[in-house]
């Protein structure tokens, strides 16, 4: 399956409550440890739409590689660093063994639903680290709801995907130490890290009281799971805390609250490493946001009783 980045891209996302969070839109220089940065590659893909022989785009040679690195594109190894932007011959036999392949209409150009079907990822839920108290179904439902968030408003689709192994999103629940150099705290503190796509991995601890419906638990310590779902996949796509407080990527979360609405800060940030759906449009609420996001625009207090994420 795609590899959302090509780069290699060192990020994790569990900061301390000492740190100063960065604003969504802000790609950490930590963050990207390539020479091209995402943003780059996927806004290239989209002028990449209705291509077909003879165009020429800056950045088709990453796609050149992606597809020869997936089998589409049979040349000798040694070619594989001489790529050109060019669309020739040899790329849209390319196109068309993948489209093939996705039993897309064979068109040979990179048409709309060939470039969807590129910007697809998958996600698996852990057959071994889940919670027991919480149906499959809740969870699932869940996560489904927070990836639409985020697949409503750049051109990026998610499949859940029964084979964990080969997705691009492994979701589990782990508590304490569980073998990634990153221990969960228990109950509070740290609720869940995230990993690039590269990885993928998205933990979430084990030891917080995890809720689907919080009306339901009686808690006091109930961690809403969409809400943390819905911040951890914008780490999976790439985006680095914001200080828009109210924003989806400020890094903390108060027990027993629900946050799970896109602002204009992560919609601003996310559209700059992909771009927009082709289909988003700011609501009416949105655009009334515009103006309270200037209002919490360096407002970095952070709750002492508020959780890390
Ligand atoms: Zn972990
Ligand atoms: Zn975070």
């Amino acid at each position: 399956m795609f590899q959302l980045f090509s780069y290699k891209i060192l990020f994790f996302s569990t900061l301390s409550l000492l740190l100063q969070p960065l604003p969504a839109r802000t790609i950490p220089a930590t963050l990207i440890s390539g020479d091209v940065s995402p943003n780059a590659t996927w806004n290239n893909f989209l002028n990449f739409i209705d291509a077909g022989k003879g165009a020429n785009f800056s950045g088709m040679s990453e796609l050149k590689k992606y597809f020869h690195r997936f089998g589409y594109l049979q040349i000798p190894n040694d070619v594989v660093d001489n790529f050109t932007d060019v669309f020739d011959d040899t790329f849209e036999s390319a196109v068309v063994n993948y489209q093939r392949n996705f039993g897309l209409t064979v068109t040979g150009k990179l048409d709309a639903v060939t470039v969807t079907q590129i910007m697809t990822l998958t996600y698996a839920f852990s057959g071994n680290h889940m919670i027991g108290y919480l149906s499959s179904s809740d969870v699932r439902d869940s996560f489904r709801r927070s990836f639409s968030r985020w697949s409503a408003v750049i051109p990026v689709n998610f499949t859940e995907s029964d084979d964990y192994s080969s997705a691009d999103i492994k979701i589990g629940f782990y508590k304490g130490d569980h073998g990634d150099g990153e221990a969960f705290d228990g109950v509070l503190g740290v609720l869940a890290h995230a990993f690039s796509p590269e990885d993928g991995r998205l933990h979430l601890d084990k030891t917080e009281t995890w809720a689907v419906d919080l009306k339901s638990s009686k808690s006091k310590v109930a961690v809403d799971l969409e809400s943390v779902a819905t911040h951890e996949i914008g780490h999976i796509l790439g985006l680095a805390h914001s200080s828009v407080k109210d924003a989806i990527m400020y890094p903390s979360l108060s027990p027993r609250t629900k946050k799970v609405d896109l602002k204009v800060d992560d919609v601003e940030g996310i559209q700059a490493l992909y771009g927009s759906n082709p289909n988003f449009r700011y609501s009416s609420l949105m655009e009334s946001d515009l103006s309270s996001d200037k209002f919490y625009l360096g407002s970095t207090i952070l709750s002492r009783l508020s959780s890390t994420y």
